[in-house]
């Protein structure tokens, strides 16, 4: 028999709604000695069955819910459930795509994207660490990849007790760079060392949009693309003939990736800037010098990692929002995003709100922005909804 973490009575509620977590604060009593990371049934004081999951000692968030029914976590429940995240989703053959995403698929620390003929795989959890080998096993047989990378080498492991990892899980060792389309543009991400597990995939949609809007625009659009990473945005606009794309990242191997898919796709290179710069400091400058831009596109990385850095990130959101309307010609176009979980949408858009009113200019929400279809949220998880943002047409 499983073990059992028994829960208070008054903290039952947020588990029969369907709610992943199960914070320390809320269990009663663990019976049974389960080891870290073994399968665990949460039960009611009563012994009620609430749900099974994934237990770690170590973590504030003791369990991970697996399921809410009384059915058996077996490897066969890890494929159903690989299966129906992988249907879920139509990755094209030569794309790249988010496969599983993590709690929002009811896999609750298991990242894993496809980039063309590799899957990078990301485990959050000790519970998902301990069964990655299975897992990929699994992975391998579903999507026929050429091989599985980990790219588990990120912070909020330590939470878990867990250190960064990376390596090949099944198969080859996938290329030094990885070449994919989106949107029929060519890109490249290094699987190794880029962010993420290489790419920022949550933004696909995003950019097809800024495409749309260029080409409705017609030509002659000054484009600015804040945090431009390897520079996809402003890919997305020159394929549109934006008479100019200016992107400023602070990375410069981010910077030089982009101008090599710039070369790749076969774009005027003339029309295309690269700067490495701090943002906060570029807009300054730019402002300084009268620069303008038709369009400008802010995403910048995340600020706040929780609720104690609200404050502070709403600062720099502000900053930057008020100093990209300064740039923006009469009738042009702010994209402007926050991937900050502990930031809401609602409280984005106040904070928005407030830098147009510090600018003195006229704004107008033409679309309310989030991440790609193939990052779903789940209902029931409202943590699941980092990536916000909004579309604006500036006076
Ligand atoms: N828009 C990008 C993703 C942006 S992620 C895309 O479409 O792929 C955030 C980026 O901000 C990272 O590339 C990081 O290098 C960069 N960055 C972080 N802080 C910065 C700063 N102060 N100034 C400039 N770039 C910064």
């Amino acid at each position: 028999m499983s073990a059992r973490i028994i829960i208070k009575p008054n903290r039952e509620k947020p588990i029969i709604n369907q709610h992943p977590w199960i914070f320390s604060g809320a269990i009663d009593a663990v019976q049974g000695n389960p080891a870290p990371g073994d399968i665990v049934d949460v039960v009611g004081k009563s012994g009620k069955f609430l749900a099974r999951g994934y237990w770690n000692p170590k973590s504030q968030i003791q369990v991970r819910i697996l399921t809410w029914q009384d059915e058996e976590i077996s490897d066969g429940w890890w494929r159903r459930m690989i299966q129906r995240a992988v249907d879920a989703r139509s990755p094209q053959p030569d794309a790249a795509c988010r496969l599983i995403n993590a709690e929002n698929d009811w896999l609750p620390g298991l990242v894993v994207d496809v980039y063309a003929d590799y899957a990078v795989l990301q485990t959050l959890t000790l519970g998902i660490d301990q069964r990655k080998q299975m897992l990929a096993r699994l992975l391998a047989e579903v999507l026929g990849v050429k091989g599985i990378y980990e790219r588990s080498d990120v912070d909020v492991r330590g939470k878990e007790g867990l250190k960064p990892v990376t390596g090949v899980l099944v198969g080859d060792a996938p290329p030094e760079l990885i070449a994919f389309s989106e949107n029929t543009i060519r890109l490249q991400a290094d699987l190794y060392k880029g962010h993420k597990t290489g790419f920022y995939l949550d933004q696909r949609d995003n950019r097809r949009l800024l495409g749309r809007l260029i080409a409705a625009e017609g030509e002659r659009q000054r484009v600015l693309n804040l945090f431009s990473y390897t520079g996809a945005f402003g890919l997305h606009a020159l394929r549109e003939n934006a008479a100019r794309v200016t992107s400023v990242d602070a990375s410069r191997e981010a910077l030089m990736l982009g101008e090599a898919n710039l070369q790749l796709n076969g774009f005027d290179e003339e029309r295309a800037e690269f700067l490495q710069a701090d943002v906060f400091e570029y807009l300054r400058d730019a402002a300084h010098e009268h620069e303008r831009f038709d369009v400008v596109v802010c995403d910048p990385p995340k600020f706040a990692h929780n609720a104690q850095q609200i404050e502070r990130a709403a600062r720099g959101y502000k900053d930057l929002n008020l100093n990209s309307f300064k740039l923006i010609k009469p009738g042009g176009y702010l994209m402007t995003f926050s991937c900050s979980g502990a930031v809401s949408a609602d409280l984005f858009q106040k904070i928005v709100f407030g830098a147009l009113a510090d600018s003195g200019r006229q704004a107008q929400i033409l679309r309310h922005l989030g991440p790609s279809e193939d990052h779903p949220v789940a209902l029931t998880f409202p943590e699941g909804a980092y990536l916000k943002g909004l579309l604006l047409r500036i006076y």
